[in-house]
């Protein structure tokens, strides 16, 4: 009898996992239609891509269950699939399909661009091993640039590395020149990175165009209308266009947190691309390399930055110890454990702190510290202290 239950057990997990499996690939599946669909405007050949999409779809889900034509599919993804797609849901992590992929603005929500951004890791770490994993619809809509990054990083001494990838994250957007100079003075690698401000993420007052950078990643913010909005969800806060000017005779801009608004002229950014993944996560990163660089007792020499080109984040001497860290900043845990970081201390932004739990019981155990960057920091400060 115990067995029978056990043998059970066993047989209801394997299933949770394939239906675990099958809502991830029905997920991607969603995103690329609906990247497709919210860019059918520009490019024609996107209305084919949202009915090959649709296929897809269905091909994945027992015949009749799905949305009969790409258009019901479109009208779908704007509810969370846990309302349309019959599946057993009950014993999958709540993070599964309980997200809506398009917006009522029909552009891809926060919460999609945020699952696309856990892909990240296997683009820029294990430089070639892990493109596979990469989800088809991130590969054929960012190629290009992808290549160009992935080629000029792959083929990076560490130094040159560090600098390159410090680049893309604390400049994403400035004029042609200022984005020049940066890359000379910091020694950083030319890359295919940059392009020409889109144009929904600049303003026309008067005869002049402008843009105005995200206060948390300095990402130009998107704009509709008289309102803007970083499109990262944990940049949160909605800013307003108002009829003032400031004192440089730029239009005023309102929110919840000081900003400005910049001239558009000549002005270049980051692709979106690197900036899901390399410029969000590295605000994080870059922000607790400097916290430590600057402790008494630590001091910039004691900082690696992406050691060994990023197989872990930081390496770090602190008093008698030394930590090795990886941060993790996903929208889902579980993909942390699928594929556990090489580091001892997994650091979560403070924003995730649910997290944390959730890591520890999922990771191997004995292996692993995980705690918030807030939680970290003061781990750092005792060892410093005791090390005195
Ligand atoms: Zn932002």
């Amino acid at each position: 009898m115990a067995r029978e239950t056990q043998d059970n057990a066993g047989l209801r997990r394997a299933d949770s996992t394939r239906t675990a499996k099958l809502v991830g690939n029905l997920t991607t599946t969603g995103l690329r239609a609906a990247r497709a669909w919210s860019s059918r405007r520009e490019q024609p050949e996107a209305w084919r891509e949202v009915s090959r999409m649709h296929g897809a779809f269905l091909s994945l889900l027992p015949p009749g269950s799905g949305p009969t034509t790409p258009s019901d599919m479109i009208k779908a993804l704007h509810r969370p699939m846990r309302q349309w797609v019959p599946l057993t849901w009950g014993d999958l992590p709540d993070e599964l399909g309980s997200f809506t992929i398009l917006g009522e603005d029909g552009l891809l929500t926060g919460d999609a661009i945020e699952y696309g951004s856990d892909y990240s890791e296997a683009l820029f770490e294990n430089h070639g091993a892990g493109i596979d994993w990469v989800p088809r619809w991130a590969q054929q809509t960012f190629e290009k640039v992808e290549r160009s990054i992935y080629t000029v990083l792959s083929s990076a001494g560490q130094e040159e590395y560090v600098a390159t990838r410090q680049m893309l994250i604390e400049v994403p957007a400035g004029t042609a020149e200022f984005v020049s100079d940066a890359l000379h003075e910091r020694g950083a690698l030319h890359t295919e990175a940059y392009e020409p401000l889109p144009p929904d993420r600049r303003f026309v007052v008067g005869r002049d165009s402008w843009y105005v950078p995200c206060p948390v990643c300095s990402w130009p913010m998107h704009v509709q209308g008289a309102e803007l909005a970083c499109r990262y969800p944990q940049h949160s806060g909605l800013f307003k266009v108002t009829d003032e000017v400031d004192d440089t005779g730029a239009p005023r801009v309102r929110g919840p947190r000081p900003v400005r608004a910049l001239s558009a002229a000549e002005v270049v950014c980051v692709h979106e691309a690197v900036w899901r993944y390399i410029t969000i996560p590295g605000v994080t990163e870059v922000e607790l390399m400097t916290w430590l660089a600057e402790q008494p007792g630590i001091g910039t020499d004691a900082v690696t930055k992406w050691p060994h080109k990023d197989r872990w984040d930081i390496t770090v001497r602190a008093g008698a110890d030394i930590f090795e860290i990886d941060l993790k900043d996903t929208r889902s845990p579980s993909q942390v454990a699928a594929r556990p970081p090489r580091a001892r201390h997994v650091v979560v932004p403070d924003y995730r702190a649910w997290q944390v739990a959730q890591l520890r019981r999922s990771l191997p155990p004995g292996q692993y510290e995980v705690r918030t960057v807030r939680a970290f920091k003061t781990a750092v400060r005792n060892a410093l202290k005791e090390g005195r």
